[in-house]
């Protein structure tokens, strides 16, 4: 926890210790003022990177900080930004940040939903980490961390090869499978994780470890799928899979067949052969709604399904060829098209479904009717497949459950007045569509917090990865990201505290585990009935 953070926290909580039967410690927290940064400093770093070090004074700071999702909510202004050129620079990064107790940032492709490609403190920005290595024969590729979807795919593809990665060419590799990843593949190959071979990592404490099924096996599981967490990933190494043509493109339907297209798109995905991926868009605008697809089958299987997809209403436009895969994949999302400037600010919510229900499609076709131009629905990654074949605990990454998937709320803006109106619309279409239990996020599109915190990502990994988290970063240096918290710590603002503290314990107990038990109360606001507890840390 950082000083700045510390001091926030002080002001808002005081530390009591437990008394529940444990052995009892209160570790004093302390106010520094480390973080703020000498000239000296600065330049002892400068001059031990290969790369670039930027300041808030410099001309390219604003373009350095900005990332995807750039709005009021994500905005952050790092202290210093670490542009690397090498895994040493990205060392160098995470040992001053350590020292100086300023908040991290990795960033590859910068595309975090919640903008956690920066922070206040130490951007370790690796775009600029471009190697790509292909081995056709071992159909395998190894790559930087700062490398593109689209640029894995590109040069896969030179080999007749292709990649699992995501739907859009400018999301970070290593961002993308560290969280999971879902692509276009996904059913026939799985998840971008489960194609993971190995992966060379800085750690919190300045070492760097190379994790695979022999080293480190259990970082290995955790980085596939949770792996922002655990340290800076400099570089990996993925499987490759030789697939040829595919039939890809968009068809098109009025806005008045929305409710007729999203039944459809349920029938078809739920039959869906492992070939065939679809993400269904709808606007109000002259995109109207549109299928986006992949089929990687042969063409005649190609040509039924739009044969099906033709006969659903009239398309009003069509634009499916049958194209090499790397094609494809370097394609823009549907959020991001191209030939249109970059907008000023983006904002995006998204919420995962375990089915495409009824109540979920009478929810977004009301919501598309009350829905302005900037605006892009959407559903994406329905899960089947191979991605579904393995076991939740197989990796870090649980989304598994055939039929799942996430629908989104994007939207844009140029003019800083309109934002309020376009974020009040998400932020109602989230409520509605938020499933009132069993709630489970998808770590790559996480756009907000629940009650269960990171166990809402990681569901029955959650513990486990806990226990990884405490090994290899204990104080929580990576945080920027979806966030295992220190071990055993939680916070609740559950109606029942108590109740819940004396399971906690009564769990504690039973496994005979030692540890330091705190409480902190919440005593910023007279505390209201059931939010007595701000938070119940125990450290192991
Ligand atoms: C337009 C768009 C399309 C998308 N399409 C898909 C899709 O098809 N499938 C899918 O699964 N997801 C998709 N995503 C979500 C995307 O996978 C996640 O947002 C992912 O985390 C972005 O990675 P990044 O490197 O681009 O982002 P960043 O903002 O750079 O990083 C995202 C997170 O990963 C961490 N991180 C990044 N690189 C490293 C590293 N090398 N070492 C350690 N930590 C790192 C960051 O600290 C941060 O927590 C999409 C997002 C957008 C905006």
């Amino acid at each position: 926890m950082s000083s700045y953070t510390r001091r926030n926290f002080i002001k808002r909580t005081v530390v009591a210790s437990g008394t529940l039967g444990f052995a009892t410690s209160c570790r004093r927290l302390l106010v520094t003022d480390r973080n703020e940064l000498s000239r000296g400093a600065i330049d002892r770093l400068r001059a031990k990177l290969k790369g670039r070090l930027i300041l808030p004074t410099d001309p390219s700071y604003e373009s350095a900080r900005r990332v995807f999702y750039w709005n009021a909510g994500t905005e952050r202004r790092p202290q210093v930004i670490v542009q690397c050129a090498a895994e040493k620079d990205a060392l160098r990064a995470v040992e001053f940040a350590r020292r100086h107790e300023l908040e991290v940032a990795a960033r590859a492709g910068g595309h975090s939903h919640l903008g956690w490609g920066c922070s206040n403190g130490l951007v370790i920005d690796l775009s600029g980490m471009k190697r790509v290595v292909i081995d056709p024969l071992r159909r395998t590729a190894r790559a930087e961390g700062g490398v593109l979807s689209g640029e894995v795919a590109r040069a896969a593809g030179r080999h007749g090869l292709a990649p699992v990665l995501g739907q859009c060419p400018g999301v970070g590799a290593s961002g993308l499978l560290l969280g999971g990843g879902l692509g276009w593949l996904s059913g026939l190959q799985g998840a971008s994780c489960d194609n993971l071979l190995s992966a060379r990592m800085v750690a919190s404490d300045g070492r760097v470890l190379t994790a695979d099924s022999e080293r480190h096996p259990d970082l290995f599981w955790a980085l596939r799928g949770a792996g922002a967490n655990f340290g800076v990933t400099t570089s990996f190494e993925c499987r490759l899979h030789p697939i040829g043509a595919v039939t890809g493109g968009d068809i098109h339907y009025s806005v008045r067949d929305a409710r007729l297209v999203l039944r459809f798109f349920r029938e078809l995905m739920e039959e869906a052969p492992d070939g065939l991926q679809a993400t269904l868009n709808l606007t109000p605008g002259d995109r109207g709604v549109f299928v986006s697809l992949c089929h990687a089958g042969s063409e005649h299987e190609a040509e039924r399904t739009l044969k099906s997809l033709r006969a659903i209403a009239p398309p009003t436009k069509e634009f499916v060829k049958r194209q090499e895969f790397a094609e494809l994949a370097e394609r823009p999302a549907a959020t991001n098209p191209a030939n249109t400037p970059p907008p000023a600010f983006r904002g995006i919510q998204t919420v995962y479904r375990d089915r495409l229900s009824e109540d979920v499609i009478d929810i977004m076709v009301d919501r598309l009717g009350r829905a302005s131009a900037e605006i892009i629905m959407g559903i994406s990654h329905y899960l089947h497949g191979q991605v579904c074949r393995l076991a939740p605990s197989a990796t870090a990454f649980p989304l598994r459950q055939a039929g799942g998937l996430n629908v989104r709320l994007a939207y844009t803006w140029n003019d800083p007045g309109t934002g309020q109106h376009l974020t009040q619309w998400a932020d109602e279409s989230l409520r509605l569509l938020r499933p009132s239990a069993d709630e489970q996020i998808y770590a790559n599109f996480q756009t907000y917090e629940t009650r269960n915190g990171a166990a809402a990502v990681y569901a029955a990994n959650f513990s486990r990865l806990a226990g990884i988290k405490h090994k290899y970063d204990p104080d929580n240096f990576f945080r920027r990201n979806s966030n295992i918290p220190q071990i055993g710590m939680q916070s609740w603002e559950a109606r029942e505290p108590s109740t819940r503290a004396a399971k906690l314990a009564a769990h504690l107990l039973t496994n005979q585990i030692s540890c330091r038990f705190h409480i902190a109360f919440n005593l910023r606001n007279e505390p209201k009935e059931g939010q007595f507890f701000r938070m119940i840390r125990v450290q192991f």
